[in-house]
């Protein structure tokens, strides 16, 4: 049966509402957050550049009797949860607050995408995708700019600071690895945990390594997990699905899904020396649709990263080409 999406707006904690809004060309929703104070409200994360989500935001900020939106805090710079920062944050707008190692990233993805599309493209090769192959992937990058429109940052975050939304506190809580500057936000007195895509219901967000990433996501996120488990928060509220409480059982479900799959790629490679291309072929088959691929390499990257950086598999590096083997026995 297929899932049934629900748009709409609940609250979810005193004075904090959710708002479920579309991601175009995706079959799947995004959960923003509306902290209401008054007459203004600071708003998490904002959706992607569309009519139809921004249309939504400005009827949930006029449902809850405010009449502009303060702050705009972005848990990371994705389609989903920034694409709209420049409408919602532009010219008079509200103040856009990011962590700073997001905001290097905004430019080259989504503004002058050409530099990148090359870097890409040459990551691509030296990982071992076929020419022909690594030209479509690269291209891929330029679909998602239509959909954001980006806006400078008032307020670049480290982690750690706190920031009054509506009328709660919250602290930013840096959890890198799904992208370099992502956030949670903590609300400490009612142990609510805003999770952002760090910390999902049902998927495993994607962990990659790539020219935007960080140089060891993985062992970045899995460390994130464990620091938001020993909050205990009482209820997450994620981007994705529906908000959940076993915090302490979902980062040990996730964390045993990333230690298999460690496992799996210490197998394949145990064969001999192999690209990321040759391994994620073997771990997940062909894939149909150009996005799945690139994603499907990064992944299987960051998991040979982390191999590697552990001393479980040895990385060869030169100009063309990156590979994996298994390490020389001792002598
Ligand atoms: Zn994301
Ligand atoms: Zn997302």
């Amino acid at each position: 049966m297929p899932r049934m999406l629900q748009t709409g707006m609940s609250e979810v904690a005193t004075g904090v509402f959710e708002l479920r809004l579309p991601i175009p060309f995706e079959d799947g929703l995004v959960n923003v957050f509306l902290f209401a104070d008054g007459g203004v409200v600071d708003l998490l994360d904002c959706g992607m550049n569309s009519d139809e989500s921004v249309s939504a935001i400005r009827a949930a900020v006029a449902h809850v009797g405010a009449k502009k939106i303060r702050r705009l805090v972005v848990t990371h710079i994705h389609p989903d949860h920034y694409g709209a920062a420049g409408t919602i944050a532009g010219d008079g707008g509200a103040d856009l607050y990011l962590h700073r190692l997001e905001v290097p990233l905004v430019n080259p993805r989504y503004v002058e995408l050409e530099h990148l599309v090359k870097e890409v493209q040459n990551y691509l090769l030296v990982n071992g995708v076929p020419d022909d192959e690594a030209e479509v992937l690269s291209n891929s990058q330029r679909a998602l700019s239509q959909v954001v429109k980006p806006a400078d940052a008032a307020v670049q975050l480290d982690g750690a600071e706190l920031l009054d939304m509506g009328r709660k506190q919250l602290r930013v809580e840096w959890t890198p690895g799904h992208s370099p500057g992502h956030i949670c936000l903590y609300e400490a007195s009612e142990g609510l945990l805003f999770a952002g895509d760090h910390m999902l219901p049902e998927l495993s967000p994607n962990i990659g390594l790539h020219p935007q990433s960080t140089p060891d996501p993985l062992h970045e996120y899995l460390d994130g997990l464990k620091r938001m488990a020993a909050y205990e928060p009482l209820l997450i509220l994620p981007a994705h699905g529906r908000p959940f409480q076993d915090a302490a059982g979902r980062v040990a479900t996730l964390a045993a899904h990333h230690a298999r799959r460690l496992d799996q790629i210490l197998e394949i490679v145990s064969s001999g020396e192999k690209s990321a291309w040759q391994v994620a072929l073997e771990l997940w088959g062909p894939r149909e649709h150009f996005y799945e691929k690139r994603l499907a390499l990064q992944e299987g990257l960051a998991h040979l990263q982390a191999l590697a950086v552990e001393g479980r598999l040895e990385k060869l590096v030169s100009p063309v080409s990156v590979r994996w083997r298994p390490p020389r026995a001792k002598a």
